[in-house]
């Protein structure tokens, strides 16, 4: 099975390659581009978070925990509060991270469970979709889209090593076929992991229409402030 190291160069690979293609094509600006890279490459250890305690548990949790808070700012922002209250719930909302997630980790992850599975990184796509607030709809769907990426490359990897070369030429190992799966062999797993699977599909799918329909508004009220740049032409007089 190959280690955290072989998998974190692996989607570091993919993600430099699809930040620097994106980045290439244009339309998407290159901070977004560095980000995507960045978050593919994280994405490719989010599997093996079922692994115990080690490496991807501890450095995604604390990374998760620290990220996430500050991807939700734009998106907390909106709520108008003191910067007080803005203080306390970007620290609940690490804790709750660094301790509920490991501890909900640690009690029912079952390793090449359902972590390892395709649904499980559309889920990964659509936390980091509906995390990420921006305004542009196309940033959010190519984040999103390079946190699938990282979460899929380590599945096929997985699925890579664990075809050996033999003498007589290549061997399957058991754990062949584990890694890019539908359903794993806990029913319990699977109800789980397609309820959340649903629940959060239909909030993206809400939540991109009010996405769309903002974008839409913002950039007619961009073309109308071009069309009529000295609006207001004269200065308002005002008697006293
Ligand atoms: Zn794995």
């Amino acid at each position: 099975m190959p280690g955290f190291r072989e998998h974190i160069t692996g989607s570091t690979i993919v993600g430099i390659s699809y930040g620097t293609a994106a980045w290439y094509v244009g339309e998407i600006p290159p901070l977004t581009c560095l980000l995507g890279a960045g978050l593919c490459s994280v994405a490719g250890m989010l599997p093996d978070l079922d692994s115990g305690p080690g490496i991807p548990l501890r450095e995604s949790v604390a990374f998760a925990a620290a990220v996430v808070p500050v991807m939700l700012l734009p998106r907390i922002q909106q709520i108008s509060m003191p910067s007080e209250a803005l203080i306390l719930v970007c620290a609940g909302i690490y804790l709750a991270i660094r301790f509920g997630v490991t501890y909900l980790l640690k009690q029912f992850a079952v390793h090449r469970g359902m972590f390892h599975s395709v649904p499980a990184a559309a889920i990964a796509g659509l936390t980091a979709f509906l995390i990420f607030a921006s305004e542009e709809p196309i940033r959010r769907y190519f984040v999103a889209s390079a946190v699938v990426l990282g979460f899929l490359t380590h599945l096929i990897l997985d699925e890579i090593w664990s075809v050996k070369l033999g003498m007589f030429g290549p061997k399957i190992k058991k754990s062949f076929g584990t890694a890019v799966k539908f359903l794993g062999n806990e029913a319990w797993a699977n109800i789980v992991t397609y309820l959340l699977l649903i629940i959060l599909g239909a909030l993206a799918v809400s939540d991109a229409a009010v996405n769309e329909n903002l974008s839409v508004v913002r950039q007619q009220m961009e073309q109308a402030a071009r069309q009529y740049p000295t609006y207001p032409t004269t200065q308002p007089l005002y008697r006293r």
